[in-house]
């Protein structure tokens, strides 16, 4: 039992509280804070997902009244870690955390067979340290500092500087106050430029959702789920079974850039039929990285508190599990049976004559369905894509842009249909659908620009803009690029 415990500050990290005790104790080295905290010194200093917290909880005063379930949510990164695990493993963690076996806290995250890098230095704000100065008296380590894939200060827009410290430290017993380990030599986790910026606000606004709300877990593949519901109306897919994994890929690196993805330790390579993002779409029962999860929503433009909200798949199960399985024989005994009578017949044909026993088994049977059903004829993947309605939505979005384009009064870029393709967010569909919509197909002839008619913009557009006195022809064409 100790006679004093520091109050923990809002979003300081557990680890940050012991630095804190460590210093105001006096003890001499880290192994006597552990005895004074833990009653034993075979723990480590962790700083993600630190455990033995019942122990600490038993050992401070009375007063004190910090609660195992405070620290946990509140001053470790379990929420933001178990945010999309299924709830038994969650709380197996939860569990590890309060009193089990720490070193096996890593292994139930399931991340052993991702790729991705753990990056566990500990990271600070420059301004958040002057102001937690002013304001309490010193610098403490905060969480939403240490959430992997943060690359700046939510609260100040400002660089996140690594602890260099704590990147060199032997002993993992040891517990670093960041008060006395700010050094010169720190150097800052990523460069801000304007879309790190705009891709790391999205970033930090989820967090936060994560982080205080209060969600319930999900099962294994419910945000699967999801996630192919936004890419069939995104038309990156056109059911479960058929995501366009090309396209999907390549407009997922367009939409982040290599920089980005490699700064998050998530970048892959397009050829490479193993990379996450086709993973997590797919059917899987491996877990992935928080970071990767974030990415896909923020890509997907998915409100993260409406998904959590979203009650889909548990809604699903029950239904499925009210059915009896007499009602289900019968149904699949029907279709069977009319898949025998008609053999050279497709699936549309047999669902039309008997739409109920169709109705019922695509909706709690579906995949027997699709096992027990005649192989699809494919006519191309158009088919629940409504190509005429897409071609007007296109066409009044490539026009506006196109209007921008040679309206604008800034330097002028060539219009292609690459760039109008990327100004829309839509660069695939227009690469690789231009056929089938005609009417953005015939507008786009007429506006996409010849190199030739581009010089010509560039240099009335230099005429204008630059100031020129009695300066030849040359000089023109030289400010507007054109040799
Ligand atoms: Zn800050």
């Amino acid at each position: 039992m100790v006679t004093f415990f520091p109050m923990p500050y809002q979003g300081e990290t557990l680890y940050s509280m012991i630095a804190r005790y460590h210093i105001w104790s006096g003890n001499l080295n880290s192994k006597a804070t552990l005895r004074d905290l833990f009653n034993t010194t075979s723990v480590t200093a962790g700083r993600e997902l630190p455990a033995n917290i019942n122990l600490l909880i038993n050992n401070l005063p009375d007063k004190c009244t910090l609660t195992v379930d405070e620290i946990i949510k509140k001053h470790t990164l379990y929420k933001y870690y178990t945010a999309f695990l299924p709830s038994e493993r969650a709380t197996y963690i939860y569990d590890l955390m309060s009193e089990g076996n720490g070193s096996l806290i890593f292994t139930a995250l399931g991340l052993c067979n991702n790729n991705m890098k753990i990056d566990s230095s500990l990271k600070y704000c420059n301004q958040c340290v002057e102001s937690d100065r002013n304001n309490f008296g010193e610098a403490f380590f905060h969480i939403e500092h240490q959430v992997p894939g943060a690359l700046m200060c939510q609260k100040h827009s400002a660089e996140l500087y690594i602890c260099n410290k704590s990147t060199q430290i032997k002993n993992r017993q040891e517990y670093l106050n960041l008060e006395f380990s700010i050094s010169e030599k720190d150097t800052v986790v990523a460069t801000l430029n304007k879309q790190i910026i705009e891709h790391q606000k999205k970033f930090g606004k989820d967090i936060d959702s994560i982080i205080n709300g209060n969600f319930r877990f999900k099962e294994m593949n419910f945000f699967r789920e999801h996630y192919l519901k936004e890419l069939i109306h995104k038309g990156m897919a056109e059911s479960r079974m058929k995501i366009y994994q090309q396209d999907l890929l390549r407009d997922f690196k367009n939409y982040y850039g290599n920089d980005y993805l490699t700064l998050l330790g998530c970048n892959f390579d397009v050829d490479n039929k193993y990379n996450w993002v086709t993973a997590i779409t797919r059917k899987h029962r491996k877990s992935f990285h928080p970071i990767q999860h974030l990415l896909i929503i923020e890509y997907l433009n998915i409100d993260i508190k409406e998904l959590f909200n979203s009650e889909y798949m548990e809604v699903r199960k029950k239904i499925y599990k009210s059915k009896t399985d007499g009602e289900k024989i019968s149904y699949r005994e029907r279709w069977s049976k009319l898949g025998k009578d008609y053999p050279n017949e497709n699936t549309s044909f047999i669902r039309k004559l008997d739409k109920a026993t169709y109705i019922w088994l695509n909706k709690y049977d579906k995949k027997w369905l699709a096992e027990n059903s005649p192989v699809k004829k494919t006519y191309g993947h158009s088919k629940k894509i409504d190509w005429k309605k897409r071609d007007e939505e296109i066409l009044q979005e490539v026009k506006e842009v196109v209007e921008a384009i040679y309206n604008s009064k800034e330097k002028p870029e060539r219009a292609t249909v690459g760039v109008i393709g990327r100004r829309i967010g839509k660069a695939y569909l227009l690469q690789k659908y231009l056929d089938k919509m005609p009417k953005t197909k015939e507008y786009l002839q007429e506006k996409v620009e010849s190199v030739k008619e581009y010089q010509n913009r560039r240099i009335s557009w230099v005429r204008e803009n630059v100031t020129i006195n009695g300066e030849s022809e040359w000089i023109v064409m030289r400010e507007a690029g054109v040799r």
